[in-house]
């Protein structure tokens, strides 16, 4: 059975979703790997390293595909009838895409809805791109501030070290703390969820208490917060944004759009020359203003706007993700074929449509939603 490795069509995705370090398993449990001529080019893997790992090269590898495997969604006109997808699916945003897959009998598996249990961790490309993220994220907010990390003490005199402060402590906020420490900067963190707190002091960072209620969702997750909280959070947080000379803002709830954290006003407040690293921004952002893609002048500080972060590390950002994709496919092989089983929670948790059918809940009243809007 054949896995396609297709080359990314969105603007800015640099990723690839298999790297030849997993082709050999694949090739091991009885695949044939197909690579679009320049798929790696990106991610800075050649064909010739494909090929040397056991893959073939071709210009057409959907041909005749079981699989198709990418970071960003195919187009669903691109795709065999009968043939599985394995991607980063945000179906809430793409209803008409789904209902083309559904109705082309395309089976597809979105990277996202990994449910978050122990045996899925391997999987977890959420998680493994956050990491990704947070790392960049601290070395932009060190990159653009024009001062050091660390505290140096030399016989021309001391210099202190840079105040950085991390709102939103999950995988991407702990990964960005982490990462600001070793480079020496004195950091604070803060989450609305009670375990972070001990998670940022583990990573030998300050965890700011603002004697607020913890809001604490389902899986790990933040809850949503009322407007009045949002008001207090951020009058309460104003003075430690006001001191910090990097502010990274990484703060999500799942399927909502991000939480103002900041607003301009707040912003306005930090010392000229200071820096904001916005994680969130193309979901819509924590920090009021924010433009992804884009550095912007807000009173003295500049504000950077992430956007598609991960892929501004192309390289270790598709291993982790290959890694995912290579565990989903193990997952889903029986027999040294594709064959999910739909009685696996991991399976059917991640699974968008199949055989005609929209088989996930939320989607499906999405459309339903959709459809009685329209008539
Ligand atoms: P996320 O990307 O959804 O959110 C990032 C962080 O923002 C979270 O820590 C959240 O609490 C925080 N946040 C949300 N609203 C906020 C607000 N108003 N103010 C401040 N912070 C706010 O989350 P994530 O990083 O993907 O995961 C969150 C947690 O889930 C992680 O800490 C991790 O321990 C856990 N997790 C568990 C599994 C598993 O069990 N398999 C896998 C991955 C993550």
């Amino acid at each position: 059975m054949r896995i396609a490795v297709v080359r990314e069509v969105v603007p800015g995705e640099s990723r690839v979703a298999l790297v030849p370090e997993v082709i050999g398993g694949l090739v091991k449990v009885g695949y044939d790997v197909a690579v679009e001529p320049g798929a790696g080019r990106s991610a800075l893997i050649d064909d010739a390293a494909y090929v040397d790992a056991g893959a073939s090269i071709s210009p057409t590898p959907l041909a005749d595909a079981a699989v198709a495997v990418s970071v960003q969604p195919l187009p669903p006109d691109v795709l065999t009838s009968g043939c599985a997808t394995i991607s980063f699916f945000p179906a809430g945003s793409r209803l008409v895409d789904v209902v083309a897959r559904r109705d082309r009998q395309i089976t597809t598996f979105a990277m996202e809805f990994v449910p978050r249990i122990s045996r899925a961790q391997s999987m977890d490309a959420l998680s493994s791109q956050a990491m990704v993220a947070g790392y960049r994220a601290a070395i932009v907010a060190a990159g653009r501030l024009r001062q050091f990390f660390p505290l140096n003490m030399t016989a021309a005199g001391t210099v202190p070290p840079a105040q950085v402060l991390v709102l939103g402590a999950g995988v991407a906020g702990l990964q960005a703390i982490a990462t600001c420490k070793r480079l020496g900067a004195v950091v604070k963190g803060y989450d609305v969820r009670a375990a972070a707190a001990e998670e940022i002091r583990s990573m030998g960072a300050v965890a700011v208490d603002l004697e607020l209620p913890t809001l604490e969702g389902a899986g790990g997750y933040a809850r949503e917060m009322t407007e009045e909280r949002a008001q207090l959070q951020r009058d309460l947080l104003t003075p430690y944004v006001a001191a910090a000379d990097a502010l990274i803002t990484t703060a999500a709830v799942p399927g909502r759009q991000a939480p103002i954290l900041v607003t301009r006003a707040m912003v306005e407040q930090m010392k000229p020359g200071s820096v904001v690293v916005d994680l969130a921004a193309d979901s819509g952002g924590n920090v009021e203003g924010v433009q992804a893609g884009a550095v912007i002048a807000m009173g003295g500080a500049q504000v950077w706007g992430g956007l598609n972060v991960p892929s501004q590390l192309p390289a270790p950002a598709s291993r982790l993700y290959a890694h995912n994709v290579a565990n989903v496919i193990e997952l889903m092989t029986r027999d040294g074929r594709f064959d999910p089983d739909f009685a696996d929670e991991i399976v059917t948790g991640m699974c968008i449509t199949h055989a005609g059918e929209v088989l996930h809940a939320p989607t499906r009243d999405a459309l339903a939603a959709a459809e009685a809007a329209r008539a």
